[in-house]
């Protein structure tokens, strides 16, 4: 069985933008509106010709009605137990949130590896202090991303197949 990526992370960080980037197809549903995206997508990914499943677990918990809507640690749980591999998507442009620190929480009790993708990152100079703010969540291996234009998205998926 080929091995499982999740992509986690909190509303709006660009979760479904960096699964289309690295699936190369616009199957996950991009959205500003917060828990767009209604159901977990798979899809297959390559890089250096190994292959993988992609997990884009974007509000895989939203329902409108649903007191567990918004809940991004049931969320994380769910993937994290299924997966081989986390990819934990921040926003550099807002740094770290409440809703991140939950979720760090719970990934910290994994064994399984993390890769910290932090995004949003289009001027690397500019941003190199909103960069270094996440390593704070205490996951060591971190990889500055634009999944807008792709920039870090070689060097982020390098660190991914590093583990299979
Ligand atoms: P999700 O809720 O985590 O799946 O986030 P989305 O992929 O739907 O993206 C949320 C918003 O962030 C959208 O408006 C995206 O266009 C925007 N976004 C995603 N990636 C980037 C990025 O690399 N840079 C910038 N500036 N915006 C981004
Ligand atoms: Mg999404």
């Amino acid at each position: 069985a080929l091995p499982i990526v999740a992509v986690v992370g909190r509303p709006n960080v660009g979760k479904s933008t960096l699964f289309n980037r690295i699936v190369g197809q616009r199957l996950a549903i991009t959205e500003d509106r917060p828990g767009a995206t209604r159901d977990r997508l798979y899809s297959k990914g390559e890089w250096l010709n190994k292959e993988f499943f992609l997990v884009d677990t974007g509000g895989m918990t939203f329902d409108e009605g649903d007191v567990l809507a918004n809940d991004v640690t049931k969320q994380a749980q769910v993937a994290v137990d299924e997966c081989d591999v986390i990819i934990f998507v921040v926003d550099a442009r807002t740094g770290i949130t409440t809703e991140d620190l939950q979720i760090a929480q719970i990934l910290r009790r994994e064994k399984k590896p993390i890769v910290i993708a932090v995004n949003k990152i289009e001027d690397h100079k500019k941003q190199e202090l909103d960069f270094i703010e996440f390593y704070s969540l205490g996951f060591p291996v971190m990889v500055s991303i634009s999944a807008a234009n792709g920039f870090g998205i070689g060097d982020l998926l390098d660190e991914v197949i590093a583990n299979f």
